[in-house]
């Protein structure tokens, strides 16, 4: 330990720019086991871990399994690793650790943090490679859980219920289970095959997955409520904002998700829709977000003439990750900052010509704490574009469902849950994730996962 002095934080190597471009592989190429050790060592194992306390939202033991993978024990760092988490391979992959635990970490400051999220990414990729697996209990017979939903809180819901020993059925609308972590995350930022793996992980746990069934139309929530011993919802927040702007409903203006997803799709072999073909155009992505970033390296790589981002703000306010705003960056992407869009101008044949935008400046910081946007006068210019992506955040859809089995919504559409246990007004049903906090974090949904589970867990063994 202690190496940090001689030894800098080195991040995993990247795919050169010219080549990661051509595909959706992942653009990581994650450590090998001497480097993993070497990295890990650089943890000076501070007596007051804030990367832990503070940075991750579950609470992972960090310089634990930090220490367990410097000393080379990848089974005990793997172990402890997955005693919290409920797929750290993925979190390592896509949490924002830079606002995270490793901006959390002591190191930050001066040395560079521990490359925290790589690090737990490879420990399970290596692990799993070697054969070792995570151990479930046998399920016992009298007690059944509904998961609604597969992407991360239903799956995290479902990690934590099958280790307590309880049997869950997990019901997905899509065709494909892992819901955001499927069609709504990139393969460059994470491999399908990781996801894919997961799932088979608590299938091969006795997790039974029912694919292609929508609640309230196949089944109802009545039904489940009355035939398991709870539910689980983890629907998620999968509506698209939109912007209001004059001609937004034209077919060249995509939803973030629903150009996310048909991309995905088209890559899994499946029926393409030419409306989403993005190639020989110039692409304009409206947000700053992650998501954003990810519509703006899927045009790349679908081959569009230019690709642009719009944002209000300026550089510095993105609320997105650093690192993918550096890697869209490197790709070929433009950003124009500082600009607000007004309309989405037509031409003569009506197609899109561009997005027409009025230069704004940071004011003083508003109720929310961020500065305030202010638009400068006569400063309208025009952006040309061929098709326009609004990534501007998530709404929760409405479904007609939860009052028939009195789940009570606020007035955005949000689930309302008990802030400890995930429990709903009705007290069967649990609820976590963007559809009872707003679209938020991976990370976040699997900590509300988890937590639900536990609630579930000490309800239905109390009883037994
Ligand atoms: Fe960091 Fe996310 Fe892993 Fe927590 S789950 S240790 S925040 S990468």
């Amino acid at each position: 330990m202690q190496s940090f002095i001689n030894i800098n934080r080195s991040e995993p190597k990247k795919t050169e720019v010219k080549e990661r471009v051509k595909h959706f592989d992942e653009i990581y190429t994650l450590y090998n086991r001497s480097k993993l050790a070497q990295q890990a060592d650089r943890c000076v194992q501070c007596g007051d871990p804030f990367c832990s306390a503070n940075g991750c939202p579950l609470s992972n033991a960090i310089p634990q399994w930090l220490l367990a993978i410097a000393g080379n024990d990848l089974k005990k760092a793997f172990l402890l690793s997955n005693e919290t988490s409920p797929f750290p391979e993925i979190l390592g992959r896509v949490c924002p650790q830079a606002n995270l635990c490793e901006g959390a970490c002591t190191l930050a400051d001066g040395y560079g943090a521990i490359t925290i999220g790589s690090i737990e990414a490879t420990i399970t990729d290596l692990a799993f490679q070697q054969g070792l697996s995570i151990e479930f209990p046998p399920l016992r017979p009298n007690l059944k859980v509904a998961v609604v939903g597969s992407g991360p809180a239903s799956m995290s819901a479902a990690h934590f219920l099958l280790r307590a020993g309880i049997k869950v059925e997990m019901f997905e609308r899509a065709d494909r289970a892992g819901g955001l972590l499927t069609y709504g995350i990139p393969g460059f930022k994470l491999s399908k095959d990781i996801v894919d793996s997961r799932i088979e992980l608590l299938k091969k746990a006795g997790m039974v997955l029912h694919l292609g069934t929508t609640i309230g139309v196949d089944l109802s929530l009545k039904h489940l409520h009355d035939s398991f011993d709870a539910v689980f919802l983890g629907v998620g927040a999968t509506g698209g904002k939109r912007s209001g702007l004059t001609n937004e409903d034209h077919p060249s203006v995509f939803i973030a998700m629903e150009y996310l997803t048909h991309i995905q799709k088209k890559l899994f072999g499946m029926d393409s829709d030419p409306r989403f073909s993005v190639k020989g155009k110039k692409v304009v992505v409206i947000g700053g977000g992650d998501t954003a970033m990810d519509c703006l390296r899927t045009a790349v790589r679908e081959g569009a003439e230019s690709v642009k981002c719009l944002y209000r703000r300026d550089e510095v306010n993105m609320p997105g990750s650093p690192k993918e705003y550096i890697n869209a960056r490197e790709e070929g992407v433009g950003f124009l900052f500082n600009a607000s869009p007004r309309k989405i101008e037509l031409g003569k044949q009506g197609d899109i010509a561009g997005v027409e935008l009025v230069r704004t400046r940071l004011g003083k910081p508003g109720e929310d704490g961020r500065a305030q946007i202010e638009e400068i006068p006569r400063s309208e210019f025009c952006a040309p574009a061929d098709v326009v992506i609004l990534a501007l955040g998530f709404d929760i859809e409405s479904v007609s469902y939860l009052s028939e089995v009195g789940v009570e919504v606020n007035r955005w559409g949000q689930v309302v849950v008990d802030a400890q246990t995930g429990k709903t007004s009705n007290p069967k049903i649990y609820a976590g994730g963007d559809c009872q906090r707003g679209a938020d974090l991976v990370v976040t949904a699997a900590r509300d996962g988890r937590q639900a589970a536990l609630a579930i867990t000490l309800e239905l063994l109390g009883n037994n």
